[in-house]
């Protein structure tokens, strides 16, 4: 569905990606692990279009991303859930599903995909109405999210849901990344809670430095050594 061919980006002179390749299939959860600078979000951004690479290829579903201008990007299945969640804290949670679905103009369909937001986040329904700045930190992961569902992408692109979070919320938003995923939307996750996403996804690979310096099935990753070591406390 979605391939990295040696994707080179710079901000300036710094070599933030140094020739990645990675790909994600239909049906898969995909993680791209690694530690804090290791080129994780960068990742995430040069495929959403927010940044361009100076060298490589993107395609999805076959068609090059590269001539595709990031606000196209959504139109063509592939969403964001950026970091830090970026809601917009004056609008109210409807408000803010309802500029998920910008791009659509069937009223049923809206309707349809925000049902099915609020079937996976019962607590976005309690709290429709209230101004999203107010919500607490696990309910602004559910509405960006939830924002990001609206456009019903094929492919969507979460990263690190777990910032910030109390663990309990963090195996709430892990369970819910499943269930999105089981309903037939491919996942692409961001994250440095090595340990919860391995725990989901089907493979991972391991970034550091703008390297891909493993990669594998997760459960196999998950009990390697080297991942251990780094990544889940020995
Ligand atoms: P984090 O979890 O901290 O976001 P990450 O793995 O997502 O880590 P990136 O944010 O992709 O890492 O950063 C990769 C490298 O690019 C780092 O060395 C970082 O300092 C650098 N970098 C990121 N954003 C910028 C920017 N806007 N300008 C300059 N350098 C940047």
């Amino acid at each position: 569905m979605l391939v990295l061919e040696d994707i080179n980006v710079y901000y300036g002179a710094i070599h933030a990606l140094k020739g990645i390749s990675f790909e994600v299939n239909k049906g898969e959860i995909v993680t791209l692990i690694g530690s804090n600078g290791a080129g994780k979000s960068t990742s995430l951004k040069t495929i959403s279009g927010l940044l361009r690479p100076k060298s490589g290829k993107i395609t999805f579903k076959g068609e090059n991303l590269a001539i595709v201008p990031p606000q196209s990007i959504v139109a063509k299945g592939i969403s964001q859930v950026p970091e830090g969640r970026r809601v917009f804290a004056n609008m109210t949670v409807i408000e803010n599903l309802e500029l998920g679905a910008y791009l659509r103009k069937d009223k049923t369909e809206i309707k349809k995909a925000m049902q099915h937001v609020y079937e996976l986040f019962p607590r976005l329904l309690e709290r429709n109405k209230q101004i999203s700045g107010t919500l607490s930190g696990g309910e602004q992961q559910m509405l960006a999210m939830g924002r990001a569902l609206m456009s019903q992408p094929e492919l969507l692109l979460l990263d690190e849901p777990s910032m910030g979070l109390a663990p309990i919320l963090v195996k709430q938003i892990f369970s819910i990344i499943k269930e999105i995923n089981a309903s037939g939307t491919t996942i692409l996750l961001v994250e440095q809670n090595a340990h919860m996403a391995l725990s989901i996804a089907n493979r991972a690979y391991v970034l550091e430095t703008g390297k891909i310096v493993l990669s594998g099935d997760s459960k196999e990753l998950a009990e390697s050594e080297e991942v251990r070591k780094a990544y889940l406390g020995g």
